[in-house]
């Protein structure tokens, strides 16, 4: 059979363009909406994603403001930028990017980012907020989950739905956004025993652990949808998910690809945060209510 791909291109693209255009409206009205990612490691990869942030916040006409602490920063030197960052009016929306120097505590940093500039959602206070249902911005890999869900019009309301990966970043989020559309949601860890228990009879699988290969065709049905949100560097320098690719295709029904999936989506869900966020800072609106928030894209489009 044919596996339909799952590309996040065109979603992406569409998500960058409601980005701009909402930014420039904005800007009419003397709001620039800026986003500040904060920095402390010499790691390449991650330097290289916070560049493709930045590029892609200019070409929305979004102001991205880079502080790098270098890979030595102290707890106390991070917290004292973010504190700053969070009292700036002219900063909408702050990420702190990890990896973090050895022995700084990130628990105790994302906490002094205010929700209502938590893009990222990486406060325990908007994790708290999406359980229930009170105003917060999802983290934008599990509402990247979501809305491809959404663009490929792939239902979700009481569909058989495993997360794998229970992390306060993806996994659980997501199982909450997943929950709030009514889907029956099982979520596996690394204690959860053989995968193929739950997603043998899944009609969606999303896989976030961080494991190449972690799930291959013989896990899945012919109906079931991949979603694989796994980022592995390969020795050659290639990108790879957690799904054995080549297997899955041909015997689920559809698969998200990696690189091209949900990672060209989390991007452009960063610029969106930043300029909702630049919206309603500015004119003292709310923030959207929590785990609905995952619906904006799709009823605006
Ligand atoms: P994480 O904090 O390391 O969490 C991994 C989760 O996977 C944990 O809950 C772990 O279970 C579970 N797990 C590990 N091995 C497993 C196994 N053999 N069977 C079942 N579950 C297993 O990672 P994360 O931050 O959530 O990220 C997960 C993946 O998503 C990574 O590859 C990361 O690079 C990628 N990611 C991609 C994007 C994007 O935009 N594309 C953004 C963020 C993350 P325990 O809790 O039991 O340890």
């Amino acid at each position: 059979m044919s596996t339909q791909s799952l590309s996040g291109k065109e979603l992406a693209g569409d998500i960058r363009r409601r980005a701009r255009e909402q930014s420039r409206d904005l800007g009419q009205g003397g709001v620039h909406p800026a986003l500040a990612v904060v920095i402390a490691t010499d790691d390449g990869s991650t330097h290289w994603y916070v560049r493709s942030i930045e590029r892609a916040a200019e070409a929305a006409g979004i102001g991205c403001r880079v502080m790098d602490l270098g890979h030595d920063a102290t707890e106390q030197a991070l917290a004292g930028v973010l504190r700053g960052l969070a009292a700036e009016p002219s900063v909408h929306g702050i990420i702190l990017q990890t990896p973090l120097p050895a022995g700084v505590r990130a628990e105790a940093l994302v906490g002094l980012i205010p929700p209502e500039k938590d893009i990222d959602g990486a406060n325990p206070l908007s994790l708290g907020r999406l359980a229930v249902g009170q105003p917060a911005f999802a983290p934008a890999t599990a509402r990247s989950v979501v809305e491809i869900l959404g663009h490929y019009r792939i239902p979700v309301a009481g569909r058989r739905t495993v997360v794998v990966g229970r992390s306060a970043v993806v996994g659980k989020p997501l199982a909450l956004l997943l929950l709030e559309r009514d889907a029956a949601v099982t979520v596996c860890h690394s204690r959860s025993g053989p995968l193929e228990r739950y997603t043998a009879e899944a009609d969606i699988v999303v896989v976030a652990a961080g494991k190449t290969g972690l799930l291959n065709g013989s896990h899945v049905s012919a109906s079931c949808v991949v979603i694989d949100v796994g980022t592995n560097v390969l020795a050659d320098g290639s990108l790879v998910g957690d799904v054995d690719a080549d297997s899955v295709r041909g015997v689920a029904a559809a698969l998200s690809p990696v690189p091209g999936g949900v990672g060209s989506v989390t991007t452009a869900l960063l610029l969106l945060h930043t300029v909702e966020a630049a919206r309603r800072q500015s004119s003292s609106e709310p923030l959207p209510a929590g785990a609905l928030h995952a619906q904006v894209l799709e009823a605006a489009g």
